[in-house]
């Protein structure tokens, strides 16, 4: 599938948006006055074109500057905001049921009747009302498959706003606010079909390309080693409780050429009042070109599992997280947790975290000393030396413990 569309800036501010649709309203109501010319039917089917092209603006705009709001206000709009991205990371999944489309469509028709033998203003609203049942049809019509085949472009359209470019084609009756206003996607553009499975909701069948990468991912997690020894690094730490060793975190950097491996493996055995803790860790991450495109996270504590697999696929992650696989959309990672170890975050304010698929903040707290700030509110301290990390602090209510670097 591909699309070539003009380059345009867009047009970002939605006063000027409402400003431009005034003008064009002011216009459009204009040829009203020359009603005494047509016939009845003519000019209440103008009237009833009027009320459905405001709504079609009503729609862009909702949808560009309320649900993809870049401030997640308070009250209702966090929640429509919500609903609205969990529709995108869940595009088989819509809110409005078909009994009620059906009840809007019954209420459209009734009042469409009344609007044809009143031949009044009200027409304006009926158009206005019969835009917003025909936008709940057309957006439940793009997420079936069959209408791949009918309307191609519209399709085509809402796939690249679900899964490429959240911040462009935000019309769903229509396109032409996405054409005035800028907000068509700007270069040539290939949908993959893993994207368009995931867009159906169907199960995503592993393509050619993404066996081919597998296989490369593969192939370096096995091989443990490169041939430029001399790029590698090695940091092994203790780790100590209690001023007691209780376990180890080994840490390798492996460059070769473009790609970058890296890996930690951990070990503790000890006891938290009288029950015995164990557990044991493997993250992997792999670069290329400073990009991550691979990553994953398995521990075993205490004979329970927990699993989390990430695979890059253009602007998506592939992430299967105990068995369940979902895509999503992810800003590229150039700086993940592992690197914490190896090299100081320098400019760095975040980290991509391969056991919460997700990025961390960090925070410079003192020279030489990083905070990095977990999900749940807690806090590992990295300390530094010579651009290494040199002890990590995991600072805790209950405990504290200590990653001491022994190399
Ligand atoms: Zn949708
Ligand atoms: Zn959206």
């Amino acid at each position: 599938m591909k699309l070539i569309e003009n380059n345009r800036k867009s047009i970002d501010d939605p006063v000027v948006c409402v400003m431009i649709f005034f003008l064009i309203l002011g216009l459009l109501l204009l040829l009203v006055y020359l009603k005494q010319y047509f016939k009845w039917q003519i000019v209440y089917g103008y009237l009833f074109f009027l009320g459905w092209f405001s709504w079609t603006f009503l729609e862009y705009m909702f949808h560009r500057f309320v649900w993809h709001s870049k401030r997640s206000n308070k009250g209702n709009s966090k929640t429509d905001t919500s609903n609205h991205l969990y529709h995108h990371q869940h595009p088989s999944e819509i809110k409005m049921t078909s009994l009620t489309r059906s009840l809007l469509a019954i209420g459209c028709l009734l009042l469409a009747v009344i609007s044809i033998f009143k031949h009044n203003y009200l027409t304006i609203i009926t158009g206005f009302i019969c835009g917003f049942t025909f936008y709940n049809f057309t957006h439940w019509l793009l997420h079936q498959k069959f209408s791949e085949r009918l309307f191609p472009k519209k399709v085509r359209y809402h796939i690249y706003h679900h899964c490429r470019y959240p911040d462009k084609c935000f019309g769903i009756s229509i396109s032409w606010w996405d054409d005035l206003f800028g907000t068509v996607p700007g270069q040539q553009s290939i949908i993959q079909g893993k994207v368009v499975d995931f867009y159906f909701g169907e199960k995503m069948n592993k393509t050619k390309t993404s066996i081919k990468k597998e296989l490369v991912i593969l192939i370096i997690l096995l091989s443990g080693h490169f041939y430029s020894p001399a790029q590698d690094k090695k940091l092994h730490y203790d780790v100590i409780r209690n001023g007691k060793v209780i376990g180890f975190v080994d840490v390798s950097e492996k460059t070769n050429g473009n790609v970058v491996f890296l890996q930690l493996k951990s070990n503790v055995k000890t006891k938290f009042l009288a029950f015995p803790y164990n557990s044991a860790i493997t993250e992997n991450a792999v670069f290329e070109d400073g990009v991550m495109i691979y990553s994953s996270y398995y521990k075993n504590e205490n004979g329970t599992e927990t699993s989390v697999e990430a695979k890059k696929y253009n602007g998506y992650f592939d992430i299967v997280e105990n068995g369940h696989e979902n895509l999503h959309h992810q800003s590229p990672s150039g700086y993940n947790t592992l690197q914490l170890y190896c090299d100081s975050p320098g400019i760095n304010t975040k980290a991509y975290s391969n056991h919460f698929q997700q990025f961390l903040e960090i925070k410079k707290v003192a020279p030489n000393r990083y905070r990095l700030a977990l999900p749940d509110d807690k806090y590992n301290y990295f300390n530094y030396k010579n651009g290494i990390c040199i002890r990590v602090d995991i600072e805790r209510s209950l405990f504290t413990i200590h990653f001491v670097l022994r190399n």
